[in-house]
């Protein structure tokens, strides 16, 4: 469920709470990070001491998928982010504050990579104007045509809270965005007694060395649970070389063949079916934007 240092806390099938700490030397197989065990990990224990609720992690199941995030040096390892994820939900506001395009590609691109299914939610309906909802439904459109599903809400005003409830249900879902977007007052508005702030405040006071980067899982009921990841913000690129980029755009993924060059990174190079589909309208200009910004390696985080 989360990890403060060495301690981990372990939810049992029956739904207690066990504090873990590893088993000797952990040997971290196959991935470049640093931690070798995560949020939404599986793992096998032992109890150690009953009345303490203490036990020895020795095994980790197999993981379904995960996601690291990059350390800013390409060359040292990643930190392990979370692991077994159903979905990740991106909560976007068009405005108060803005989640740019550039963003929500980047964090597209980012699940796609670890394909891990992902759902767009634009919150703050109840601020904006006529124009900003016609924008907002032109978006969804767009990302709908591109396999993610949207939904638009208003926490405050109980709009699409139900849908966001029903888009929850059964799953273990990654929830991500800007401060500020609404994610708390989403979250109390389905399970008004989780709020996801003051546990971040009370797990700090209680062990002092818990800090926001790292993530937590948080239990709505027995088969629901989310994944508070403040530091998704940092999630860079994972491990991608600029080749690849395209092939996590779906619209561009599925001209590759067509290019003249197999290795076409559709900036400048001649007979270019993406390029093509940008001039032809059938790749939108935002996202051709925020793939030439990932390929030249600007930063777009914000
Ligand atoms: P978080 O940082 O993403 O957890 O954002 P919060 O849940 O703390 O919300 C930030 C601010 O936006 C608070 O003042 C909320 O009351 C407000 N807010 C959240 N959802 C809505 C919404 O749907 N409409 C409006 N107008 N304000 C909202
Ligand atoms: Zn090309």
């Amino acid at each position: 469920m989360r990890s403060t240092g060495s301690w981990y806390e372990v939810r049992t099938e029956e739904g207690h709470i066990l504090q873990c700490r590893l088993k000797g030397k952990f040997k971290i197989k196959d991935l470049k990070v640093t931690n070798p065990i995560a949020v939404g990990d599986k793992v096998a224990y032992e109890i150690e001491n009953e009345t303490e609720n203490t036990a020895i992690i020795y095994d980790i199941l197999p993981r379904e998928n995960y996601i690291i995030r990059q350390s800013v040096h390409k060359t040292a390892h990643g930190h392990l982010l979370a692991t077994n994820l159903d979905q990740a939900i991106l909560i976007a506001t068009l405005t108060f504050p803005r989640t740019s395009l550039g963003f929500i590609d980047r964090f597209l691109v980012t699940a796609e990579s670890f394909r891990i299914p992902t759902v767009l939610v634009f919150n703050k309906l109840d601020i904006l104007d006529d124009e900003m909802i016609a924008y907002q439904e032109a978006l969804a459109d767009l990302y709908e045509s591109l396999g993610y599903k949207c939904l638009f809400t208003s926490a405050i005003n109980n709009i699409g809270v139900d849908t966001f409830n029903e888009l929850l249900k059964g799953k273990v879902t990654l929830l991500s965005g800007h401060s500020g977007v609404g994610k708390s007052t989403l979250v109390n508005a389905i399970a008004p007694d989780l709020d996801l702030r003051t546990s971040e405040i009370s797990t700090f006071a209680n062990k002092g060395v818990h800090t926001t980067t790292f993530a937590e899982m948080f239990e709505i009921n027995p088969e629901t649970f989310i994944i508070d990841s403040p530091g998704i913000k940092e999630l860079g690129l994972a491990d991608m070389e600029k080749e690849e980029i395209s092939h996590y755009f779906p619209e561009m993924r599925e001209l590759l063949n067509e290019c003249r060059f197999h290795n076409c990174l559709h900036i400048d190079e001649p007979k270019c079916a993406v390029k093509d589909g940008v001039v032809e309208g059938t790749i939108a200009e935002s996202r051709y934007s925020s793939y030439l910004s990932m390929v030249l390696g600007e930063d777009n985080r914000k």
